[in-house]
């Protein structure tokens, strides 16, 4: 996802970074000059746009030098889109001006203070000549608009395929035993046979319009993804495809290799630490804590060095265990320049009877649940820390709800 040198003209705002891309605001209208290098050896471009719009009703056209190339409806929040140019090399030695123009803007209700016209977010742009691409980008956007009218209109019998996969890369793990919260035995019993099933990037392309038709593919496995001996080739191939991958990890994977397979690749990769310190870490997964940080800050050096565009997620779930750690740990994502916290909730499993003596520490499930005092609490002191700190906090309590704004604006 190399950012193509293009030139951004009138009906642009200046560079931001949202956190998943760095992008430009364009207004309603706005130009784009396109370099005849690039014009001259390539027939498609991919563009990634964000629209604010949940419906697919705000739409798209693009001419070049006058000459209209399409015009589609955009889905909500980034997408990338492929876009024919016309027959290399028919510019001669001349800039493209690429006229981009929306038929709506977001409106000025969700975005008081700014009074900017706000139309959409412009992020990358790649020059290409895959045909293949082209037209596997054309039937994701296509099945899109059809499963959100479907899913619309109720139906439960779709000719449509998800825009969200969920995969299993790996269904082994290297913390044993395991972590004190882990739901482990339940889930290989419910796993079965598949338990040992391998997932990679052959698997994926197997699964024909299923993988063409994900925006992203999330590891929900219960086990440790990096540990996969394919994982670089899975990583690979959801960067050719435009896909990104959401994948949890518990830290204690990174090697030179998963950190190289990671660096410049499309994934939000959420690190499950939950502990600042080595004793907090210790009560809750082992005494593995030493090399932790370094990599981390080591996986950091290369992601930026590789465009940033791997983006690193640090996981907190409250607990009793860990709620001492909560200020150490904002200190530690500032040192680590992680794009956020993360705050998720302990999954209430009502009664679990999982009671487990680590690192000097009797963990009892049940009793680990914060109440929602406690809950709000470590939301104000999260608040606090992450001004103090600079760190953005990602609240997963709401976890699966769409944001209202996104609901409304249609
Ligand atoms: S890292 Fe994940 S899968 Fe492995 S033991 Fe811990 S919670 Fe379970």
């Amino acid at each position: 996802m190399t950012a193509a040198p293009v030139e951004y003209r009138e009906g642009f705002f200046s560079p931001e970074d949202d956190r998943t891309l760095p992008f430009r605001w364009m207004s309603k209208r706005a130009v784009l000059a396109l370099p005849a290098e690039e014009l001259g050896a390539h027939e498609y471009v991919s563009l990634w746009i964000f629209s604010d719009f949940a419906n697919f009703s705000q739409r798209i056209s693009l001419v070049l030098d006058g000459r209209i190339l399409d015009e589609f409806p955009l889905m909500f929040g980034w997408a990338s889109y492929s876009v024919r140019l016309g027959t290399p090399g028919t510019n001669g030695n001349s800039p493209g001006e690429l006229a981009l123009s929306l038929n709506k803007v977001y409106p000025a209700k969700y975005h008081p203070g700014d009074g900017r016209e706000l139309g959409a977010r412009l992020g990358p742009l790649a020059f290409h000549d895959d045909e293949v691409k082209h037209k596997d980008a054309k039937f994701f956007l296509h099945n899109a608009i059809l499963n959100n009218r479907e899913m619309r209109q109720g139906k439960t019998h779709l000719a449509s395929y998800p825009t969200n996969v969920g995969i299993d890369i790996w269904g082994r793990c290297n913390i044993k035993p395991h972590c004190v919260y882990c739901t482990w035995d339940a889930m290989k019993i419910l796993e079965g046979d598949n338990a040992e099933c391998v997932v990679d990037d052959k698997t994926l392309e197997s699964y024909g319009p299923f993988f063409k038709s994900a925006r992203q593919l999330v590891n929900c496995s219960i086990g440790e993804p990096l540990l996969s001996p394919r994982f670089q080739e899975i990583l690979d191939l959801c960067q050719r495809h435009g896909k990104t991958a959401e994948i949890s990890t518990n830290g204690q994977a990174f090697t030179r290799r998963t950190i190289q397979a990671l660096a410049g690749k499309p994934v939000r990769l959420y690190v499950s630490l939950d502990a600042a310190t080595k004793e907090t870490y210790a009560k809750i997964r082992n005494d593995n804590w030493d090399e932790i940080v370094p990599n981390l800050k080591l996986l950091n050096e290369e992601r930026k060095k590789a465009g940033n565009v791997l983006k690193i997620y640090m996981v907190f779930i409250p607990m009793k265990v860990n709620r001492g750690d909560l200020e150490a740990y904002f200190r530690l994502c500032r040192d680590i320049e992680a794009d956020s916290l993360v705050l998720r909730p302990l999954l209430n499993l009502g009664d679990p009877k999982i009671e487990v003596d680590r690192g000097g520490y009797h963990f009892n499930y049940k009793n680990e649940m914060l109440s929602w005092e406690e809950v709000q609490e470590i939301f104000r002191l999260s608040d606090l820390y992450a001004k103090k700190y600079g760190v953005f906090v990602y609240n997963q309590f709401d976890f699966g709800l769409q944001p209202k704004h996104a609901a409304e604006a249609s």
